[in-house]
């Protein structure tokens, strides 16, 4: 049987073994950490439990084919229920807004709330759900980079749309036309940061970020986000992919126009594929560094890191849901702060999820588990703990404001990851959540592809590589992966 080495046991590399497991590659996954998941993981402390990374769980039907295409019912493996309520936003001035799965009574509430005429804001979400439809199978579901994806119709379609797609101005400069009110603008803008972008660089096409979890919703897993890597790496188990942990790829070897093996620290592999899913940039620059690098692509500008703040809150509060956003006053400079200066805003928007309103037993009676995030640089050595003390007031400050509760003194218990944390983690480069930033036009078509353009028997997925980070995308990274590869019995 072919052998096929993975490197990393991110989600998307589970994924990838899972789809070659199933094409018949005897599938090995080497991964330097001492368990799975990479950034979807799990932190249990002082009788709280806290997923690390993830917690907005959107398109769960990439999860759950992973399960059918072995002819299993994915219910018996992995189960999640849908949100009624996607988000609660709350501002300075008092103005709270919850954000419901229903279109019509989100259409209806925001008309109430900012004054937006309903008929505006159903023809800006059906311009989202346009867009979404024109460009997905072109965008997120095929290799940009081979040929015959410029050929296909669906291509065509997406390049004849392109004046509908709002390419050429930002995803404010839309927004702020489309939706006029400030707020509603900024709720919007912040979709943006669902690939770590600021929405005043990124293009107005990302407005059909919002579609994905307005129109298919936003679900949570009944175990947690950290299911979503536990359910599919046993069921990779069982299938017979071999799992290596505390495992770490130092150099992939090559001949010709052909990777030949993989060296860990233990021992060589020999490997017909090699699918990598480590971040681009250490693949070329750590285990590749005999191999010319595509320096264009790596010199991207990165996502945006994050500074999370994982608190035992001793309280239980009912004007917050599973998600809840607390607005900057100043999202421009916040975003600038995190962008340009590299540095985090004295006012940012705080992110509260809490994961104990859907799944009472990850805080103990009366107690909710708070994971408090701010988006964040990547890591260019700051003086990260003068940051964070810095951040830690600001936050407590506003959250304290708003709630009008004095969070610190219901603090538990604390646990702090920072983008030092989430590089050393997961490798990845800077501490970048999505890998490459769409803070341009064209950054879309410049991640780096899922095959490599020297050696034809090396692959890329995960957040670095094309179609970009998150949950959903990369697994259609290990999907077009899977396309790409030759069957094994060729
Ligand atoms: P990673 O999770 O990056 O894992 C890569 C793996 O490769 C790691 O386990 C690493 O140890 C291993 N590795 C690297 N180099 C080597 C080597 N040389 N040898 C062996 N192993 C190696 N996404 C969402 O969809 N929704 C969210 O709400 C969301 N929020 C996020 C919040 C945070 C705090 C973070 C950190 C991320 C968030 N994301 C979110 C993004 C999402 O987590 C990532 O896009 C996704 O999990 C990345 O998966 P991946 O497959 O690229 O691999």
């Amino acid at each position: 049987m072919p052998k096929a080495i993975v490197i990393g046991a991110g989600i998307a590399g589970i994924a990838s073994s899972i789809r070659l497991k199933k094409k018949g590659y005897d599938v090995t996954v080497l991964e330097a950490n001492p368990y799975a998941g990479g950034k979807l993981h799990v932190l249990e402390q002082d009788g709280y439990r806290f997923d690390l990374g993830p917690s907005l769980f959107t398109m769960p039907q990439y999860v759950t084919e992973l399960f059918e295409i072995f002819d299993e019912n994915a219910n018996n493996f992995f189960e999640y229920k849908k949100k009624d309520i996607v988000c609660n936003y709350f501002w300075e001035d008092g103005t709270t807004f919850s954000v419901s799965a229903d279109r019509n009574v989100f259409i209806q509430d925001a008309s109430k709330t900012f004054g937006i005429d309903q008929a505006i804001l159903s023809e800006y979400l059906s311009s989202n759900k346009k867009k979404y439809d024109y460009t997905a199978k072109l965008f997120l579901e095929k290799s940009l980079h081979k040929i015959e994806t410029y050929l296909s119709k669906d291509t065509l379609r997406g390049i004849w749309a392109i004046p509908g797609l709002h390419v050429f101005s930002s995803l404010h400069q839309l927004n702020k036309t489309k939706l006029k009110h400030p707020k509603l603008v900024q709720l919007f803008n912040r979709f943006a940061t669902y690939n770590g972008s600021s929405p005043y660089k990124t293009p107005g096409i990302l407005s059909m970020i919002p579609h994905l979890e307005m129109h298919y919703g936003t679900f949570f897993p009944k175990k947690g986000m950290h299911d979503i890597s536990q359910s599919l790496y046993k069921f990779a188990k069982d299938q017979g992919v071999e799992f290596c942990f505390r495992e770490s790829v130092k150099k992939i070897h090559h001949q010709g126009n052909k990777v030949t093996s993989v060296t860990t620290e233990k021992r060589a592999l020999e490997a017909d594929i090699v699918v990598s899913n480590a971040d681009v940039y250490p693949t070329y620059k750590n285990l590749l560094k005999d191999l010319p690098a595509p320096e264009k692509v790596l010199k991207q500008e990165r996502s945006s890191s994050a500074l999370i703040f994982y608190w035992g809150i001793h309280g239980e509060f009912s004007k917050l849901d599973l998600h809840n956003i607390f607005f900057s006053e100043n999202y421009q400079e916040e975003f600038k702060a995190i962008f340009e200066d590299k540095t985090l805003h004295s006012d940012p928007t705080i992110y509260v999820n809490i994961t104990s309103k859907e799944k009472w037993d990850d805080a103990p009676k009366g107690c909710e588990n708070w994971f408090v995030m701010i988006n964040a640089p990547g890591n260019y050595e700051q003086n990260w703990d003068i940051l964070i003390h810095e951040a830690k007031n600001a936050i407590l400050k506003k959250l304290s404001r708003i709630l009008n509760v004095d969070i610190e003194s219901l603090i538990q218990t604390e646990y702090i990851l920072d983008p030092r944390g989430i590089e050393k983690n997961t490798s990845s480069y800077r501490g970048a959540l999505y890998g490459a930033a769409s803070n341009s036009q064209f950054s879309a078509f410049l991640r780096h592809p899922n095959f490599s353009r020297k050696l034809n028997n090396l692959f890329f997925c995960g957040g670095s590589a094309h179609p970009g980070g998150g949950i959903p995308l990369c697994l259609l990274s290990a999907k077009i992966v899977s396309d790409l590869v030759p069957p094994a019995h060729d």
